[in-house]
């Protein structure tokens, strides 16, 4: 319904649609309006958009969403459930809303749609019931003009009958009035018609309240175009967010760092801690958040599903459940890490699907990737035989096989490498387990070698020095070939002897590789 609706409202009589309003036609109003009282509006406004930015950091600002239909939510937060309320109310209004919308356009060939006035607007809707006409143009014809005349004197009338804007009856009706001001969606009832006098405090509770209301509709239009990140975080994943600054232990969620195919990770500033334990919370964290879209998990079954610590859970456990499992497993995977010394994230919590670590780098910049860094030949050289070292430790002391291990998983910060992404880290007995690290040498074999790394061992070599195996085969085949034969000697003396097994035999323990 564009062309009636871009019409501006006319002087006079209002053109036929107007009596069928379901405001009703807006009233000529005179009324007078203090300087004072605009730069007490601009400034109210300007006090309401801090509070909010303060108040909800911009990833987790979005409240749209089911929060109530959620099962297992948390309700111990007031303002959380004050969230929930309000989106209950919102989608009960937005449901009146239909139904004044379809009566007010009746069979009508031209159309309004109230779809601007919408409280909750969800990301997957019909991109065509979207679509904005009229309400994206300057004059929106169900909002009132605003007082024009300012009188500088304030106050009116002459002599003995002389009233101030403070007058009692005045300034109640002036209030009441002045209620159509507010944006046509923000319910103020049928005041106008019954002389209603609003005390000044009530008042401006309702003002604060239709204006914060305004900015969160303007802030979910905004989300809704802008934001690809916020739609890989679910409302439930947001909760979980918000309540982590709610409670004060991130100070504030600043951006998305990576969004990837199973993971998304947020940088944030720490805050407090929030128990008596006393962790102390980095300055700086990175939030990573395992996808709950499922089917990008489906090709990790062999990782989890054959690794005998998730074994007796995996066979029990819901799609939801295997996801937070993947969190856990990289939680427990960087705690060893931490332990062995090796530089990795530190982990400060884990909750549910959402892991919060440390953050490598600096003022919200990420440590670059190896893969994007250009580093002189002696820092090459250097991070070549840190990485033998770490593989070596990781193998021997945290009895883990990377699994993933390329120059997409290691960063560059602090003049030394850094390990992440640990969550398919499994330990070398695993199934496959040799097969990984077989893989992880290759990936650091051909970047140093091609990096021009000449001390660089060969794939098998360095095979062999992080395993301590000795698989004597000099060609990739009979290489492979061997560790299969391994993988399987470990599996038959799994099933005869329980899920605990030793480590694979070696001769003698040549020393770990020191940098
Ligand atoms: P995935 O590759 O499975 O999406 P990662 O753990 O590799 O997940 O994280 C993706 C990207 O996010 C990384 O490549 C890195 O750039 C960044 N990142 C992850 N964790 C951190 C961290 N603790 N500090 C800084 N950046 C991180
Ligand atoms: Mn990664």
């Amino acid at each position: 319904g564009v062309a009636a609706a871009a019409a501006p409202p006319e002087a006079g009589p209002g053109p036929a649609w107007q009596s069928k309003c379901p405001w009703g036609a807006p009233k000529p109003t005179s009324i007078s309006c203090s300087l004072a009282d605009v730069m007490s509006e601009q400034l109210a406004k300007e006090l309401q958009l801090e509070e909010e930015n303060a108040a909800f950091p911009e990833v987790v600002a979005v409240a749209e969403g089911p929060f109530i239909t959620g099962e297992n939510i948390d309700t111990s937060s007031d303002l959380m459930l004050a969230q929930m309320l309000q989106m209950e109310f919102d989608r009960e209004y937005d449901a009146q809303l239909r139904r004044e919308e379809k009566k007010f356009n009746g069979d009508s060939k031209v159309s309004i749609s109230f779809e601007n006035y919408r409280k909750v607007h969800p990301f997957d809707s019909d991109s065509s019931e979207d679509e904005v006409d009229w309400q994206d143009t300057r004059h929106d014809p169900y909002r009132a003009d605003k007082p024009t005349t300012t009188p500088k004197k304030g106050f009116i009338g002459k002599g003995k009958d002389i009233t101030t804007k403070h007058d009692e009856v005045v300034c109640g009706r002036k209030n009441t009035a002045r209620m159509e001001n507010f944006a046509p969606e923000f319910q103020v009832g049928d005041g106008i018609g019954m002389d209603l006098k609003l005390s000044n405090q009530v008042f401006n509770a309702l003002k604060q309240h239709a204006y914060s209301e305004e900015r969160r509709s303007a802030r979910l239009h905004e989300k809704k175009e802008h934001s690809t990140a916020e739609k890989a975080v679910d409302p439930k994943t947001r909760l979980l967010l918000y309540k982590m600054v709610n409670a004060g232990m991130l100070e504030t969620i600043t951006g998305c760092i990576s969004t990837g195919k199973e993971s998304v990770v947020f940088h944030a500033y720490g805050g407090k801690s929030t128990n008596e334990d006393d962790k102390v919370i980095p300055p700086e964290c990175a939030i990573k958040v395992f996808k709950t879209t499922l089917n990008e998990f489906k090709n990790r079954d062999k990782y989890i599903k054959d690794d005998y610590r998730f074994k007796d859970r995996f066979s029990k456990l819901n799609p939801r459940k295997i996801i937070r499992m993947w969190a856990e497993k990289e939680m427990h995977n960087l705690t060893r890490m931490q332990n062995a010394g090796i530089p990795c994230p530190q982990v400060v919590i884990l909750k549910k699907h959402v892991l919060v670590m440390s953050f490598i780098g600096q003022d919200q910049v990420p440590a670059p990737k190896l893969k994007d860094v250009k580093l002189s030949s002696e820092d090459m050289k250097k991070a070549y035989y840190q990485i033998l070292n770490m593989m070596q430790r990781l193998y021997k002391e945290c009895s883990l096989v990377h699994a993933d291990l390329s120059e997409y998983n290691m960063l560059w910060h602090d003049g030394k490498v850094w390990l992440i992404d640990v969550s398919q880290s499994v330990e070398p007995t695993h199934p496959h387990g040799l097969e990984f690290l077989f893989r992880d040498c290759r990936n650091v074999s051909q970047f140093f070698q091609k990096g021009g790394v000449t001390e660089a061992l060969n794939e098998r070599e360095l095979f062999n020095a992080v395993s301590d195996l000795n698989i004597a085969a000099d060609n990739e085949v009979d290489f492979q070939a061997e560790i299969e034969a391994l993988e399987k000697v470990n599996e038959d003396h799994v099933q005869k002897h329980g899920k605990k097994v030793s480590a694979f035999p070696s001769d003698g323990d040549p020393p770990i590789y020191d940098e």
